[in-house]
Parts: structure tokens; C-alpha cells; sequence
């Protein structure tokens, strides 16, 4: 049998005990069994996955607005507007910038 401490005066008490006998809180229940057991293949089998489908879908996020700025940047390169637009509400600021911006507001700007 274990000794826990009473989570509101700190007193040590039986492990099995419901309550605290110097304060009457009652006891926090134990954790069932084995935490252990079941923990590691949710780590394995969830949270791997899952974290690998983040930086999978963070990288490829990435390749999106990289090639919407390209994109975007060969409309300016088209429509005349490079390597500075020329107009409202853009004006003055560099194609690259502008495309940026929009491309990470949405891959699909250009
Ligand atoms: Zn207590």
C-alpha cells in the first residue's frame, strides 16, 4: 500500500484510502491500470502520422505560395507592372512583394 499526498493539505495518505483523514478530501482516484499500455501505440499510430501529415501539408503550403508569387509575378511581368506597380492600391511597391502577400492571403491569387 502507498502513500499519496492529499491534494489539499499535502498530508500523506493510504493510497487506498477514499478520504483524507486530516481534512476529510476526498482522495483523487489512482489512475486505473497501466497508462503505459495503451498510450504508446496511440503515440505510434496517431500522433506520428499525424504530426508527419502537418509538416507534409506545411511544406507543401509552402511549394503553393512559392509558385502562386511566380505565377503572380509573371502577371505583372505581363500586364506591364514589373519590376514596380504602377497601380491602385499597389503602386510603388515591387511585384514580388505584392504577389507574396496575396499569394499567402490565398495560393489561388494568380
Ligand atoms: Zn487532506
Amino acid at each position: 500500500m502507498a502513500l499519496i499526498k492529499c491534494h489539499e493539505c499535502g498530508n500523506a495518505i493510504s493510497s487506498s484510502a477514499k478520504a483524507c483523514p486530516a481534512c476529510g478530501a476526498p482522495a483523487k482516484l489512482a489512475p486505473k491500470t497501466q497508462p503505459g499500455w495503451n498510450t504508446w501505440p496511440v503515440a505510434i499510430f496517431v500522433v506520428l502520422p499525424l504530426g508527419l501529415a502537418t509538416i507534409y501539408l506545411m511544406n507543401s503550403g509552402g511549394n503553393k505560395v512559392q509558385e502562386c508569387t511566380e505565377r503572380g509575378v509573371a502577371y505583372f511581368k505581363e500586364i506591364g507592372s514589373y519590376p514596380r506597380l504602377s497601380s491602385y492600391p499597389d503602386a510603388g511597391r515591387t511585384a514580388e512583394e505584392v504577389a507574396l502577400e496575396r499569394c499567402k492571403r490565398t495560393t489561388t491569387a494568380f
